[in-house]
């Protein structure tokens, strides 16, 4: 039955206009080079030479279902992302395919898009999906079939653990080995290749995580939990990486108290998010820090209680007047610049923490008062995502029990074919929250 189902859902699914459409991600980069178009076509030709790329994608078909799908695809950087036709991509053991509702949009990937994150291209960006199982690979192990059969509706975080590296089986998921050596060292699954292949030519395409903006993607089961039915598909996405990453920080870095005072500086996604984990686990004073109005506006609905515009005021200074004097418990960097790295150590109290979580160009350096951290025993800690395994099935209640508002944190839904104007507008700093791409 499941089957059957799969397969018209399937179909109405890619029922739309196949044809490749271009997106500009950014006015001023319009100007197309040569050489950029000349890339892409010799790279979509059908009459290239395939020799070394998998073709045994090709003529697969999910359940009866359709055997190519669509995805946005990065070329090169400040270029625009293009709707390719790929073979459907198939899971291989303990990995499931699914069907992409939503994806969120996040500054990492838009780090990638800009280039100062370098990554594998072509690739297809987006990590922080929902979705459905219509697909799981061939042996793949039993309990796992078990928790996530045909039809049944996922949440996948952006970092997906392998489950047997070194810091899987002490629990760290978050430093799986081999998501970091093979998906963001090389853009593929853990078997090293991808499951990305352009229908025209067989080509590969590489993942950023599971490449979420597709209508299919495979994820490896261990970064997926099931979205139960009260949930809905689009607001959920952020669950994967916005909340995921603001909650690994509050949890495993800052191993925040009740009682204890936080300041966020930089209310994106990722930092509203820490606004709201930081009132879900009982912070006192919750101090959001940015330079836009409307953001901080907004951030008083997610559990702020005061709000600094650093652009008018001097945030580190204000943070002490609020606190007493000292500094806050745990100051958060979810901007990713070396500027705010800097005040978000200086605006820790004695002892206290100062958790970095924005990313920000390959190579960038913030500065640190080696004197007052060796004597006021200040700790920067990096913090990376969160424990799939352990944290999204806890996200999940959060969100269902409404302690954590998702419909509050998702500011815009966009059409699958709106996604490059949406990393335009976010490049702008004109998305005020989270936008997500609907993929339906
Ligand atoms: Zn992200
Ligand atoms: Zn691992």
């Amino acid at each position: 039955m499941a089957f059957h189902r799969s397969s018209l859902l399937l179909r109405k699914a890619l029922g739309g206009s196949r044809a490749a459409a271009v997106y500009s991600f950014s006015r001023s980069l319009l100007c197309d080079s040569s050489n950029y178009s000349d890339f892409r076509r010799w790279y979509s030709s059908s009459e290239s030479d395939n020799k070394g790329t998998n073709m045994s994608a090709s003529g697969y078909h999910v359940n009866s279902g359709p055997a190519y799908m669509r995805g946005a695809v990065f070329w090169e950087p400040n270029k625009p992302l293009t709707f390719e036709d790929f073979h459907m991509p198939r899971p291989k053991a303990n990995e499931v395919l699914i069907k992409t509702k939503a994806c969120g949009v996040c500054h990492s990937d838009l780090h990638v898009i800009k280039g100062e994150l370098p990554f594998a291209s072509p690739c297809v960006v987006g990590h922080e999906i929902t979705g459905e199982v219509v697909e799981l690979g061939p042996l793949t192990d039993s309990k796992i079939i078990e928790r996530f059969p045909v039809g049944s509706q996922v949440v996948g975080a952006f970092i997906m653990p392998c489950g047997s590296c070194f810091f899987c089986s002490k629990g760290q998921d978050d430093l799986c080995e081999s998501f970091f050596a093979y998906n963001r060292a090389k853009g593929t699954l853990y078997d090293g290749e991808t499951r990305l292949f352009l229908r025209n030519s067989g080509k590969p395409v590489y993942m950023y995580s599971m490449g979420g903006l597709a209508e299919f993607c495979v994820v490896p089961a261990h970064g997926l939990t099931v979205l139960p039915n009260s949930l809905p598909y689009t607001e959920s996405a952020i669950l994967g990486c916005a909340v995921f990453t603001a909650y690994g920080a509050m949890a495993h870095a800052a191993e925040v108290r009740p009682g204890d005072a936080i300041a966020v500086i930089g209310i994106g996604g990722v930092g509203s998010s820490c606004l709201q984990i930081a009132r879900a686990f009982g912070a006192s004073e919750i101090i959001a820090v940015d330079v836009q109005d409307e953001k901080l506006q907004k951030a008083k609905i997610f559990g702020a209680t005061h709000a600094i515009n650093a652009r008018k005021e001097d945030a580190v200074a204000k943070i002490k007047e609020i606190t007493g004097g000292r500094g806050v418990d745990v100051a958060l960097e979810a901007l990713g610049r070396s500027q705010t790295f800097s005040q978000c150590v200086q605006s820790v109290r004695d002892g206290g923490k100062a958790v970095m979580i924005g990313l920000t160009l390959s190579g960038a350096k913030g500065e640190v008062d080696i004197n007052h951290l060796v004597r006021r025993q200040i700790k920067v800690i990096g913090s990376y995502g969160g424990r799939a395994r352990q944290d999204l099935p806890k996200l999940i209640k959060l969100a269902e029990r409404g302690i954590f508002n998702l419909e509050a944190a998702v500011s815009r839904k966009c059409k699958f074919e709106e996604a490059g104007e949406a990393y335009k507008d976010l490049d702008q700093g004109s998305i005020v929250g989270r936008a997500v791409v609907e993929i339906m």
